[in-house]
């Protein structure tokens, strides 16, 4: 075994799970350093309480004067728990969190010092943004970027720093962050939810979108990691063999998991109870050394942020346990990626989940307006919901027969087919009144019984109903949730806006009575949104030329999926919700490809890297010991070596030709490589997703293939054995 290999395998040898102390109960851990409503009323004067929870509730402007007060009182909690630092904490276009963090210390005169916070730093800050990715935002307009407080997520403190959510604009106010655009989508589900909602009920105020992610990602003990400069730069391997044992015998899933891997988990949901993240389930995944932890739902601001702060609070966790923790979709080839299902609803302001059915006919309508709207939505706007998944790292995941592929499809188990084909029947106009008793008492009237016996399940679907919510699984594990949420959320106000509008048309032009006017636009929805449905196998070639013929859309590379980010249909969308501008857009479009082409670049770079400066030499040095030992029986059994040394001689001969192989590879991938630097934007993306990609998995092959051949004991590189199976 090579030195590196050694050492770092001797490294992990001596890891023994690290002791958590709990001490405590989970619940009163919950929220300790949150400066939450909790600490709010304790901290906080009435009127400042007022003010924030309004700012929550309405989205009203706190003040300056009670901004001060409110700052004041948080430094002083923050303080009590021992921060002596402050951040603003935003989520800028490069998909993570960023901060910096400032002391609450202030000289006087130089000689007294004090502790100072007051409204102006709480509510705004102007950090230098300039080298945060804009797409082109911030060279058209001012280079400043500006962070500003979100009220609507409380501020937390982690370590000794007390951390403020914002939202970063620039200075003409255009999003530079993903927050920006979600809290603005979660205005328009509000808006048009609430409207819809008021056919229903007259009291509906408010409805808020709630999101519960399933967070997927693998544990690899970080002295391995190191051994690999691929993981250590991309995040995955790019090359490796796959182990005699994979996660074919499936024993990893939802078996014991190993101590040091809990032990791990323990110290991360005590940090998570203390940040207020509300982590419930953990578990074993299906492949070797892969975990899943997930939340009580939250409404989806929230959320998101406390997703993003998890991965955050992963990886500083991740360090003291000696481990690294693998976020990539792909991080080992021939073993299951990772990903991150979002599973999300409509809540009402008197808690009623919309996408749940209820216990009269009039609760079931309402259930299946809000069911029908979110098909339609994802109908109409398919290849954008695609392009909101698309990313370099989880192209390798979408589509692969583990995941879900690049088309879009709603499953909703075969019961609700049938009431939806039920409801298509319905009369068109008028309803005669046996019609409605009938469609009351046994369509819509039977619904949660059906579904309480509702088993379906069909994980090869992209987009699936689970009995009181849906669940997006084509989200990658790395991905911000808040980028595809923003897209959804936006669909489905538009669709409920358009809905509206219809039912108001048939109520005021034709006279209809409000439930029939919503059967009846209810029926031409199941029509008009068949082709999105989809109850059979996602993988595989027979779906995909069904939903050719079904006219929907098979983005596969990234390039491709994210150019329907700045299609005319998808700018008048976001200008009409007003969640995006056109600006905007073409920001996010610009960075998603420039991100593309960065990676792939970086990729390339590695892997040529490895391939020459590892695996090359290391399969020269085998094949002179062959070379050596063929010399050797030559010399002593002369004319008749060739037959005592054939093994060694085809030996050498195939590994010559790897080489050779490689060398040519590395080169040709060079020259493209150099090519794609050339061009910019989409052309550089396109040129790099076409030309150089292939190269990948051709270059693996044949450093794979010497993988097998060559003596263990000089190979250099970690094995997907030693990476997977070491506990
Ligand atoms: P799995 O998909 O692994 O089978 P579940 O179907 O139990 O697991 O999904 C659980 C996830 O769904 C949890 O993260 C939970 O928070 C979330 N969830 C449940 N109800 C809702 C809801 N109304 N809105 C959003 N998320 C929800
Ligand atoms: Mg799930």
């Amino acid at each position: 075994m090579s030195r590196i290999r050694f050492n770092a395998l001797q490294e992990t040898l001596h890891r023994s799970p690290i002791k958590v102390l709990q001490s405590e109960k989970r619940s009163t851990l919950f929220g300790q350093n949150v400066f939450n409503k909790h600490a709010m009323q304790q901290y906080l004067t009435r009127a400042a309480y007022e003010s924030v929870m309004d700012a929550i509730e309405h989205g009203t402007k706190i003040d300056r004067k009670i901004a001060d007060q409110v700052a004041v009182s948080m430094k002083d909690w923050a303080m009590s728990k021992g921060a002596t630092h402050y951040t603003h904490w935003f989520q800028p276009l490069t998909g993570a969190t960023a901060e910096k963090h400032d002391a609450f210390f202030e000289s006087i005169n130089g000689s007294l010092a004090m502790e100072k916070f007051d409204g102006e730093q709480l509510v705004q800050q102007q950090p230098d943004a300039a080298s945060f990715p804009h797409g082109g935002i911030r060279n058209t307009f001012e280079a400043r970027g500006y962070t500003a407080w979100d009220p609507t997520s409380p501020a937390f403190i982690y370590e000794t720093t007390l951390c403020i959510p914002t939202i970063f604009v620039a200075y003409t106010g255009e999003a530079l962050d993903n927050k920006t655009p979600l809290l603005r989508a979660l205005q328009a589900i509000d808006t048009h939810a609430t409207a819809v909602c008021k056919f229903f009920d007259k009291n509906a105020a408010k409805v808020s979108a709630t999101l519960g992610w399933e967070q997927e990602f693998f544990l690899i003990d970080d002295a391995l990691a190191l051994s690999r400069p691929d993981i250590q730069l991309t995040g995955r391997t790019l090359l490796g063999h796959s182990p005699a044992k994979g996660q074919q015998l499936e024993d990893h899933y939802f078996g014991t998991i190993p101590a040091r891997a809990m032990s791990f988990m323990q110290d991360l949901e005590q940090e998570c109870m203390l940040l207020g993240i509300p982590v419930k389930t953990r578990h074993n995944e299906v492949a070797p050394n892969q975990f899943e932890v997930a939340p009580i739902f939250e409404e989806a601001n929230l959320a998101v942020d406390h997703n993003s702060l998890l991965m955050d609070v992963m990886q500083k966790v991740s360090r003291r346990h000696r481990f690294k923790v693998l976020f990539h979709e792909k991080p080992f080839a021939g073993i299951n990626g990772s990903s991150k299902h979002n599973n999300w609803s409509l809540s009402s302001n008197n808690g009623t989940n919309l996408l749940s059915p209820g216990k009269t006919p009039m609760k079931n309508l309402q259930f299946l307006t809000f069911f029908i709207n979110t098909i339609k939505a994802v109908h109409t706007y398919e290849e954008l919901l695609r392009g909101s998944v698309a990313s370099p790292s989880n192209e390798h995941r979408l589509g692969t027969n583990e995941a879900p592929p690049t088309i879009m499809s709603v499953f909703i188990g075969s019961q609700l087919s049938a009431v939806l084909d039920d409801l298509e029947n319905v009369t068109k106009g008028k309803l005669s009144p046996q019609e409605k008793t009938d469609l009351k008492l046994n369509i819509i009237g039977k619904i949660p019984e059906i579904l309480l016996d509702n088993t379906d399940k069909n994980r090869t679907s992209p987009f699936a109903f689970t009995g009181n919510k849906f669940e997006f699984r084509a989200v990658g594990a790395l991905a911000n949730c808040a980028i595809p949420m923003t897209v959804l959320f936006t669909i489905v106000a538009k669709q409920l806006k358009e809905f509206k509008i219809e039912v108001d048309a048939l109520v005021g032009e034709k006279k209809l009575k409000k439930d029939e006017a919503v059967f009846n636009i209810l029926r031409e929805y199941i029509k008009d949104s068949k082709a999105i449905r989809f109850e059979g196998d996602g993988y595989g070639e027979v779906w995909e030329k069904e939903a050719k013929k079904r006219g929907l859309s098979n983005n596969k590379s990234t390039p491709e999926a994210l150019k329907v980010k700045i299609s005319d249909k998808a700018i008048n969308l976001f200008e009409e919700m007003q969640v995006m501008s056109k600006m905007e857009l073409k920001a996010r479009y610009e960075v998603g490809l420039e991100s593309y082409s960065k990676k792939m670049q970086i990729e390339s770079r590695v892997l040529g890297d490895i391939a020459r400066n590892h695996v090359v030499p290391t399969a020269v040095i085998y094949q002179n010991t062959l070379l050596e030992n063929t010399k050797n029986l030559k010399e002593i059994f002369g004319g008749d070596y060739k037959n005592i040394a054939k093994e060694q001689i085809d030996l050498i001969m195939i590994i010559s030709n790897h080489i050779t192989q490689i060398n040519a590879l590395v080169i040709e991938m060079e020259v493209e490589k150099t090519k794609a630097n050339k061009f910019e934007g989409l052309k550089s993306a396109e040129y790099y997703s076409k030309k150089v990609k292939p190269f990948f998995e051709e270059i693996r092959y044949h450093c794979d293939q010497l993988e097998t051949m060559v003596d263990d004991n000089l190979w250099p590189l970690t094995k997907y054995r030693e990476l997977l199976f070491t506990k």
